[in-house]
């Protein structure tokens, strides 16, 4: 691992060269971090839970059509991705009031949105990732009119399937964060999901008690951290129960 060539460390995740051209490696770590790095921790397990949980994320929305950067889980903590050119924005999608929605309009957690709300923030740390419009993304030329569609089409259809998916194994999803990238293949470009999808950037409920199945347990010191990413993975069917070899399917609750 140590002679491969690192090409970016985040938070949570390290990149390195990947094996052939276009290609890297997507490391998965145990650190945890959150109000923009001031808070700063370890959450044991979560890359390995990560990892996996994004490789069938990733996996059951592109046998939906949806195009994602991810190639294949190489091991524990890692997979092989293609290169994209990210785009500076994440997208925020949001079907329940929680977290920022929240605080900036007054609206208490829990409550249903009327519909489905899309947001878009500009990536950049020294500035707290800024709340930013449509305008200012193409005015700034962040991402082309084109681009955005494709994003904001891809967000919706990505939300409704990972809804029903969810639901189907007794989690609420109240809201995510995505993040795009631009794939060139023979002089063509197209908008591919990339990143990760995993509890560190999804907020997900469990839907008979509302007990936070996600990263806020970290956020908020609610304790029982490590076992919040365990259940969403042995609810999804993805958590090793006797041992690495054993993976059993979705559990229908
Ligand atoms: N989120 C994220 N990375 C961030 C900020 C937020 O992945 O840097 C996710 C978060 O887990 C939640 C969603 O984006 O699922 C909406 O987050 P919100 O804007 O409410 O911000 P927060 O309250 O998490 O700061």
């Amino acid at each position: 691992m140590s002679r491969r060539r690192r090409i970016y460390e985040g938070k949570a995740k390290v990149l390195y060269e990947g094996p052939e051209p276009g290609t890297l490696v997507q490391y998965f770590k145990d650190d945890a971090s959150a109000f923009n790095n001031q808070k700063r921790g370890v959450i044991t397990g979560k890359g390995v839970l990560n990892n996996r949980i994004s490789e069938y994320l990733m996996s059951r929305l592109g046998e939906i059509g949806v195009p994602t950067h991810f190639v294949r889980r190489l091991n524990m903590r890692e997979q092989l991705v293609r290169e994209v050119e990210i785009i500076p924005i994440s997208v925020k999608v949001r079907n329940v009031a929680a977290g920022s929605l929240s605080k900036r309009f007054g609206i208490p957690e829990g409550t249903p949105l009327p519909r489905s709300i899309i947001e878009y923030y500009y990536k950049s740390e020294e500035l707290g990732d800024p709340i930013v419009s449509e305008e200012h993304i193409t005015a700034f030329g962040w991402a082309a009119p084109q681009d955005l569609d494709d994003m904001m089409a891809l967000s919706l259809r990505i939300n409704d399937y990972l809804t029903g998916l969810f639901l189907g194994v007794g989690l609420r999803l109240v809201d995510f964060k995505l993040e795009y990238g631009r794939l060139w293949e023979n002089e063509e470009m197209r908008i591919v999901l990339a990143d990760e999808i995993s509890p560190d950037n999804c907020r997900l409920w469990d839907i008979k008690t509302n007990d936070k199945l996600d990263k806020d347990r970290f956020r908020e010191d609610l304790g029982r951290v490590e076992e919040a990413y365990q259940e969403v993975a042995r609810r999804l069917g993805i958590f090793p129960e006797g041992g690495p070899g054993e993976v059993k399917g979705p559990k229908a609750v």
